[in-house]
């Protein structure tokens, strides 16, 4: 079931305090306005009522999609014990994938992923492997790229976008080559569902940076 309250906001552009809807839950298999919503951003967008500014309110949020199989946690900040025994006591056990979210972009983009059955661990390999790829073509350097966006996944491939400043390059990835890549080292790749871990870019770093000093690429 999704739950929303009214909190009172004060607007960051004249001060102006005013009363706004904010979600702590939303059940998307059960309402696809909500979802929909999410995945635009309507949800976290609001204006003020003096000085009319639009702005976005980015507010702690559980997302649970049951057809889906999977749970988001939006926030910032590490899920409190009751949000780990409420969801993931049950949930992870039941095969559900726990994800904590900390940025809207990253929570949209998982929502998509989740939604098109791939692996966010997958798709963060493939944004690795396409910036790689992007370097090694002398297409640009790391420093001229200014996003890698997850885009679809599609009869077995994953789409990745490449962009920097207002150009994009596209990648595609067979996911059976990441399945591959992946299952060489089950243990490299394994996180616990339980404990809602951040799976971005920084993961992924993170994973080789200890490889290398593990000095297990060359
Ligand atoms: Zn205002």
């Amino acid at each position: 079931m999704s739950n929303s309250r009214i909190v009172e906001y004060q607007c960051p552009y004249c001060g102006t305090k005013f009363e706004t809807e904010i979600y702590d839950s939303v059940t998307a298999d059960e309402d696809e306005d909500l979802r929909d919503r999410c995945v635009s951003g309507d949800l976290f967008r609001t204006s003020c009522p003096h000085c009319k500014q639009d702005f976005m309110i980015q507010f702690p949020l559980v997302y649970i999609d049951r057809r889906n199989r999977f749970v988001l946690w939006l926030s910032e900040t590490e899920p409190g014990e009751e949000l780990v025994r409420q969801i993931a006591g049950p949930l992870a056990p039941a095969g559900y994938t726990l994800r904590r979210t900390p940025t809207l972009k990253e929570f949209t983009e998982k929502i998509q992923i989740f939604e098109d059955g791939a692996d966010d661990r997958a798709v963060e390999l493939a944004k690795y492997d396409s910036l790689i790829e992007f370097i090694d073509n002398k297409k640009g350097t790391a420093e001229d790229v200014t996003s890698i966006d997850y885009q679809k996944t599609e009869n077995g491939v994953m789409k990745i976008n490449v962009r920097t400043g207002d150009k994009g390059m596209s990648f595609l990835i067979p996911v059976s080559m990441l399945e591959e890549e992946m299952e060489q080292n089950p243990e490299r790749y394994r996180v616990d569902d339980a404990s809602f871990p951040v799976i971005n870019a920084e993961w992924m770093i993170q994973l080789f940076e200890s490889l290398e000093a593990e000095g297990m690429l060359s």
